[in-house]
């Protein structure tokens, strides 16, 4: 009983660390012109958690869910399929709480991912495309985990907690974020990865305001989403992992919103070199999605998005070459103003108050 006691509150401190140093971020009002008209953004600094991408927010949530219902115990590994940041997370958070860390991933992911895992004393499996992709990693963590009994799998793409994270803290923080500078969100638009954000946050704001319009966006050259199949390639990491994640309810959403993989890099290194705001090309997707939301909306509509991850994991990528822009392109056209962050929320009112 002592013993327990004694692991339940070394578990609570650690616990309590890496919960201080996730969410709560600032959100960013980003001002704008296109076609002579000028219009504002908002997007929600997740570059700004523990590892820098908004996967923290999941990693966290799914753990401490899991130690609350007993389903992990000290001395696990804890095992994830991953294309990057979610691996970084797991990796970070388990030796935080003092779990070994095993991440099966797609062997064409970028070095400075497969090198930040390696840093974090994670084991990283790397899977081949003719081992299946990242299809393949997932049936290969689950595989590991029926042979042995002491594995603890987080599965982003089918985990609910994985929305509840974005329910109970990014959805809450951007509300209430914006309520205090008298606005409400008329949409909300992300990239789709597991889905987790978008459903999350989606619910949330639309609990809150139901004519809030929640829209998720995928890359133009891989429209799984829209098409329900794998189909093409694309450069923006993060999203689009070759199928419609089980968590992802497309019937609680707008219509699919396309975005090229050239046009976010021009976005992204736009955002760096001239507002200072270092990005990853998801970020950029999301903020042209959010351009073509207010095209359809309004110049004066109040659109949201997120600001993934930042643009260190990227330095290999096409994100540091030139990109040639092409006609159909939005980012050529944007002319960026300047960002001033709105105050924010402390989660007690958040959590008092939602
Ligand atoms: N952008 C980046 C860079 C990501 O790593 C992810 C998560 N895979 C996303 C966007 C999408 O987030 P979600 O999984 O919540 O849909």
């Amino acid at each position: 009983m002592v013993a327990t006691t004694t692991i339940a509150s070394a578990v609570t401190a650690r616990f309590a660390g890496v919960e201080s140093i996730i969410g709560n971020t600032p959100l960013l009002a980003i001002d704008y012109e296109i076609r002579g008209r000028k219009r504002t953004i908002f997007a929600k600094c997740e570059q700004m958690n523990f590892t820098g991408s908004i996967k923290d927010r999941m990693a966290l949530h799914i753990l401490r869910q899991a130690y609350a219902e007993g389903r992990i115990r000290p001395g696990d590994t804890i095992v994830e399929a991953t294309s990057g940041n979610t691996g970084i997370s797991f990796a970070a958070l388990g030796r935080a709480l003092g779990h070994a860390v095993t991440i099966f991933m797609p062997n064409w992911m970028s070095r400075e991912r497969m090198d930040l895992i390696h840093s974090l004393g994670a084991n990283i499996v790397p899977v081949t495309k003719a081992q299946g992709g990242f299809l393949g990693s997932i049936r290969m963590a689950e595989e590991l985990a029926a042979q042995r009994g002491d594995v603890f799998l987080p599965r982003q793409f089918s985990n609910t907690a994985n929305v509840e994270a974005h329910e109970q803290t990014t959805g809450p923080e951007l509300y209430w974020q914006l309520k205090y500078a008298g606005l409400t969100a008329d949409a909300f638009v992300a990239g789709v990865g597991t889905g987790g954000t978008v459903m999350g946050v989606g619910r949330f704001l639309k609990k809150m305001t139901p004519a809030t319009r929640i829209y998720p966006m995928e890359p133009a050259e891989s429209p799984t989403l829209s098409t329900g199949c794998k189909i093409g390639q694309h450069r923006i990491q993060g999203i689009s992992d070759e199928f419609v994640p089980a968590i992802l309810q497309l019937e609680q959403l707008e219509k699919v919103i396309d975005i090229s993989d050239g046009d976010s890099i021009l976005m992204a290194q736009k955002l760096a070199g001239e507002l200072g705001l270092a990005v990853g090309i998801s970020s950029g997707a999301n903020f042209l999605a959010a351009v073509k939301v207010q095209d359809s909306l309004g110049d004066d509509a109040v659109v949201a998005t997120v600001f993934a991850d930042d643009n260190k994991k990227y330095l290999s990528t096409d994100l540091l070459r030139d990109e040639p822009a092409k006609p159909h392109h939005l980012s050529p056209g944007i002319t960026l103003a300047g960002f001033r962050a709105l105050s924010r929320v402390c989660r007690a009112c958040t959590a008092v108050r939602d």
